[in-house]
């Protein structure tokens, strides 16, 4: 197993800002220092489908340069970003990790690019995913898979799985994801770092290139709990040119840090941990989530097992749901509006088919198939109309579990990173996702952080849900999880 992630900057993103806005350190030093790391790297590793170096140390000398003035940047001054391919960034190539938006250059930045630029943060690159954000160890990427800083042998988790890499090897201390139905926390559990979905609504879609419009959010990742709660109090807020941004403002997730979870009331997910579906977990990812709960318990929690019954059912209806939402974002790319063209066919509706055929890769084209069936007359209500029904049971039964606890606890994923190639039927692949994908569906918030380690050595990832628009609460847990994670390992 070949690891690399010892070496490398190491530096908090809230270390980092603070010396840069103190001016005690530069921030093209810094900037320079994670360009190092990557350069060192990143040919290993694959995080990245742009690296913007140039970008980088411009808009790091133009912080340099507000410092020096009397300015203050910002909360987050100095600090590289990496952003996910599948958000908008002015001039700069986003791809979706796909054939079909190849060299596609937006005119725009979206509003969480252009949040973390407005505290301060500077992009540094964009990174690798599954084509379109559909997948689960960004292997469908159409520009080559990402591997897993802690062993370059396994895959990174995905559809984010380069932001998550991307952290994990010291190129950024922050990154950007966008989870559907998992996409932030799962590939964060496979590499050992923060990995937050926001509630619905809570951080704007305006600019992230939308797989499923209900389901999608952008969220961080990061090396620790403080500076997840820093990214997302930079990125969270209303935003007028999303009609499904949240208009109340959000709370702050950053005074909430130390506030313990003595009282807190944890319920463990029983069909995600002793449960039938939970027998086909790997039996170290069940230890650490019980290591988890111990934890919780011994700073003065309380513990106990909760059914939430249609969970079992959340896979079914998001593999409708969410392909139902793909066929229908995804017919834009035709080659006339959107994406990437082929010549010669006889007519319109000619080229309309081989554009397509020749820019999605097979998992799109899958999901594209799935989603078309699922809604087409006759099958609407067999298919899509029920899994809409089973979305409000899962609501539903949140609801139930919530009104007796603060917060749920499982893991975030049933098994550590795993090799490449090893998960080739598609089933077997989706079923990465049972435990992440409830709280998408019900729209609420959920993060993981990493606990310890399981098979392999590799880290383990175990997930805090929390009702809508409860993050602080995840922020408070997940500081405890990660000091007694710390004390563990000491
Ligand atoms: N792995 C899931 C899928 O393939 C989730 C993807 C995501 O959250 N973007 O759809």
């Amino acid at each position: 197993m070949s690891e690399i992630t010892t070496s490398g900057p190491s530096d908090s993103a809230l270390e980092i800002a603070a010396a840069v806005r103190a001016g005690e350190r530069s921030a093209v030093e810094v900037v320079d220092a994670h360009l190092a790391q990557i350069e060192a790297h990143e040919p290993a590793v694959h995080a990245f489908n742009v690296v913007m170096a140039e970008q980088a140390r411009a808009a790091a000398a133009d912080i340099d340069a507000r410092v020096a003035a009397g300015e203050d940047p910002g909360p987050l001054a100095g600090v590289p970003v990496a952003l996910k391919d599948n958000m908008c960034t002015n001039g700069v190539p986003t791809t979706c990790s796909s054939k079909m938006l190849d060299g596609w250059k937006p005119p725009y930045d979206a509003t969480a690019v252009e949040r973390v630029r407005a505290a301060g943060a500077i992009a540094i690159g964009k990174t690798n995913l599954d084509e379109f954000a559909m997948g689960s160890s960004t292997e469908n990427s159409a520009f080559g898979a990402t591997k897993n800083p802690h062993d370059l042998n396994a895959v990174p988790g995905g559809s984010s799985g380069g932001s998550a890499a991307a952290v994990a090897a010291g190129f950024a201390p922050l990154a950007l994801g966008s989870d559907t139905g998992g996409s932030i926390r799962q590939p964060a559990a496979l590499c050992g770092v923060v990995g937050l979905k926001p509630s619905y609504g809570a951080v704007s879609r305006y600019g992230l290139i939308a797989f499923a419009s209900s389901l999608d959010q952008i969220g961080p990742f990061t090396r620790t709990v403080a500076d997840t709660a820093a990214l997302y109090d930079a990125i969270s807020g209303h935003d007028g040119r999303d009609s499904t941004s949240i208009p109340e403002p959000m709370e702050a997730t950053v005074p909430h840090l130390d506030d313990g979870v003595a009282g807190l009331r944890v319920g463990i997910i029983s069909e995600l941990f002793s449960g039938e579906l939970a027998s086909g977990f790997e039996p170290e990812v069940l230890a650490q989530t019980r290591a988890a709960a111990d934890a919780l318990a011994a700073a003065g929690a309380t513990v106990d097992e909760v059914s939430v019954p249609s969970t079992i059912y959340g896979l079914s209806a998001y593999y409708l749901i969410a392909p139902a939402e793909a066929s229908s974002n995804l017919a834009r790319y035709d080659g006339v509006r959107y994406g990437h063209r082929e010549d010669g066919a006889a007519n319109t509706g000619g080229m309309m088919t081989a554009s397509r055929t020749a820019g999605f890769g097979s998992e799109v084209k899958r999901r594209i198939m799935l989603g078309t069936y699922a809604l087409s007359a006759g099958y609407y209500d067999a298919f899509y109309g029920k899994a809409q029904r089973v979305r409000t049971l899962i609501i539903n039964d949140f609801d139930r579990a919530y009104a007796d606890y603060d917060v749920l606890l499982s893991p975030t994923s049933p098994c550590v990173a795993f090799p490449f190639g090893a998960k080739s039927d598609p089933l077997t692949m989706y079923l990465n996702d049972v435990a992440t994908i409830p709280s998408n569906l019900a729209g609420h918030p959920a993060i993981s952080v990493p606990f310890g380690a399981g098979r392999d050595g590799l880290p383990v990832g175990v997930q805090i849900l929390a009702p809508m628009l409860k993050e602080a609460d995840l922020i408070r847990v997940s500081a405890v999880l990660e000091n007694a994670a710390q004390e563990s390992a000491a």
